[in-house]
C-alpha cells in the first residue's frame, strides 16, 4: 500500500503551531514512506478562509519546507459530492431528516446503537468507546451546508488518504468519522492522534503563554530549520538522545512507533537553544551575510575591525540574528548601548572609577597587548589590590562593552585593541566621576 497523507487545515488567517506539527508529522511520514502528502484547504467557513488567510497557510509551509505532491484540494469546491453523499446515505437509511430543537430540516447520520466502537490508534493504542455512549449527529445543516464530519471523510476517501495523523482533539470525532468510512463502504484509514501541546503548568498551551502562531516566531527571529525541529520533539523522538537533526535525519527516522502519547511540553529555553545550535551550525558565510547586513543596517561602520575574529566570538553566541548588533555593537563603535542592570551591580560601586582608570594605566604600558598580557597584567593588579579577578574583570567588561555578557574578556579586548581599550576605560571612569546615567539597552522580549 502506498502512503498518502493530508494536512487539513482550516483557514484562519493564523497558523496555529499545534496544527503545523500536524503537518510535519504527515510530511515526513510521506517522505519516510516514499508515499504522498498532500494538502487540503477545509475552507468551508468562507468569512474565516478568506484569500488572505489561504496566502498566510501557504506562505507559512513554504517558508518551513512542507511541500505537497498534488494540487491542493479546496474543500468548498466539492460541496455538491458531499451533499450527494448524504443523499445516499438517505436513501440507504443510514442517515435521516430531522427538525433538530426546530431549527429546520437537517439529516442527520446514524450511530450504532450497541456494541464496542474500538479503533487502534497508531500513537495511543487501542481506543474503545460504548455505541450507547454515542449520539446521531448532523452531517448536513439545515441551511443545506454539509458539516464537517462529512465533508471531511468524503475528502478523504475520495483523496485515497491511507492515514489520517492529526491531533488528539480529534479523537472523539474519529469514532463518527469511522462510521461515516463503513457506511460509505469505503477502506478506513488508519489513525495517528498526536499528544496535546501543554505549557509549564501542564495546561493546554496558548496566546497566554506566548506566541503561538508560526507567523509570531519567524517575525521574533527563530528560523525555519528551528521551529521544525523544536514542533518534531513535541511528540516524537529520535529514539536516542539527539534533539538537533538534519532533514535527511528526521526523514529516515521518523517512525510513529516513535510518537509518543503523552502530553507534550513547550518548553522555551530549549526553543531559545535550539535557534542558536542552529545558528552556531551555518557555514561562516552564511552567518556572515546576516552579520555584516544587520551591523550596516543599524548605521555602524565596519571600518577595520578584525571581522572574522569577532565573527568567530560572535556565532557561537548568536540565538537569534536580530540580536545583532545589540549584542556586539561595542566593535564598531564607541557609542555603544548599556545595560541597565550590569552597569548597576558592576560600575555603579565605589571605587570603580579609580579601578578603570588603573587598568588603563596598567594596559598603557604593555609593549605587546594579547591574551596572555592583558590577563598577566589584570591578575598583577588583582594582586597589589588584594582582591579577586572577578573585582576587575567585570567592570572592565561592564565598562568597555556596556554588557555582562559576551566573549570572554581577553578575547574581547585583543580585538578591540589596546587603544580603544585604554581609551573606553578613562572615558567611562570619567563619565561615572562626573555621575552621568550611562544609555540603557531594553532587553529585546520574546514572550520569555
Ligand atoms: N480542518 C480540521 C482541523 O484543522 C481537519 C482535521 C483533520 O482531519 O486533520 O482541525
Amino acid at each position: 500500500m502506498s502512503v498518502r497523507v493530508r494536512f487539513a487545515p482550516s483557514p484562519t488567517g493564523n497558523v496555529h503551531i499545534g496544527n503545523i506539527r500536524a503537518a510535519i508529522f504527515n510530511w515526513l511520514y510521506a517522505r519516510h514512506n516514499h508515499g504522498k502528502f498532500l494538502l487540503r484547504v477545509e475552507d468551508t467557513d468562507l468569512e474565516r478562509s478568506t484569500p488572505e488567510a489561504i496566502s498566510t497557510l501557504m506562505e507559512c509551509m513554504q517558508w518551513l519546507g512542507l511541500d505537497y505532491d498534488e494540487e491542493p484540494v479546496y474543500q468548498s469546491k466539492n460541496s455538491e459530492r458531499h451533499l450527494a453523499v448524504a443523499e445516499d446515505l438517505l436513501e440507504r437509511g443510514l442517515a435521516y431528516k430531522d427538525n433538530k430543537g426546530g431549527g429546520g430540516e437537517c439529516v442527520i447520520f446514524r450511530m450504532p446503537t450497541e456494541g464496542l466502537l474500538s479503533f487502534d490508534d497508531l500513537v495511543k493504542g487501542t481506543i474503545k468507546k460504548k455505541a450507547q455512549d454515542t449520539q446521531d449527529f448532523v452531517i448536513v445543516r439545515s441551511n443545506g451546508t454539509p458539516v464537517f464530519h462529512l465533508a471531511n471523510v468524503v475528502d478523504d476517501f475520495d483523496m485515497g488518504i491511507t492515514h489520517v495523523i492529526r491531533g488528539d482533539d480529534h479523537v472523539e470525532n474519529t469514532f463518527k468519522h469511522i462510521e461515516i468510512f463503513k457506511a460509505l463502504g469505503a477502506p478506513i484509514p488508519n489513525f495517528g492522534h498526536l499528544p496535546m501541546i501543554v505549557n509549564n503548568q501542564g495546561k493546554p498551551y496558548s496566546k497566554r503563554d506566548g506566541a503561538a502562531f508560526v507567523g509570531e516566531f519567524k517575525e521574533q527571529g527563530y528560523l525555519a530549520e528551528t521551529l521544525f525541529n523544536f514542533l518534531l520533539l513535541l511528540g516524537w523522538a529520535p529514539g536516542d538522545d539527539r534533539e538537533v537533526l538534519t532533514s535527511d535525519e528526521m526523514i529516515e527516522l521518523f517512525t510513529l512507533d516513535r510518537c509518543k502519547s503523552s502530553a507534550a511540553r513547550f518548553d522555551t529555553k530549549k526553543l531559545v537553544w535550539m535557534n542558536g545550535e542552529y545558528i552556531r551550525g551555518k557555514p561562516r558565510e552564511v552567518y556572515a551575510e546576516q552579520f555584516k547586513e544587520r551591523v550596516t543596517s543599524a548605521g555602524l561602520s565596519l571600518g577595520d575591525a578584525d571581522l572574522d575574529g569577532i565573527m568567530e566570538q560572535m556565532q557561537v553566541r548568536t540565538r537569534f540574528y536580530s540580536d545583532i548588533p545589540g549584542n556586539c555593537a561595542y566593535f564598531f563603535t564607541d557609542d555603544y548601548p548599556f545595560n541597565a542592570k550590569a552597569v548597576k551591580k558592576r560600575l555603579l560601586k565605589d571605587g570603580v572609577p579609580e579601578l578603570l582608570d588603573e587598568v588603563a594605566a596598567a594596559y598603557d604600558k604593555l609593549d605587546v597587548f594579547d591574551m596572555e598580557t592583558s590577563h598577566e597584567a589584570l591578575v598583577k593588579l588583582a594582586e597589589a589590590r588584594e582582591t579577586g579577578m572577578g573585582a576587575l574583570v567585570h567592570p572592565v567588561r561592564v565598562a568597555v562593552s556596556g554588557l555582562a555578557e559576551g566573549p570572554g574578556l581577553f578575547e574581547m579586548l585583543v580585538l578591540m585593541g589596546k587603544s580603544v581599550v585604554c581609551r573606553r576605560l578613562r572615558l567611562i571612569a570619567q563619565r561615572l566621576r562626573n555621575g552621568e546615567v550611562l544609555a540603557v539597552q531594553e532587553e529585546p522580549s520574546r514572550g520569555r
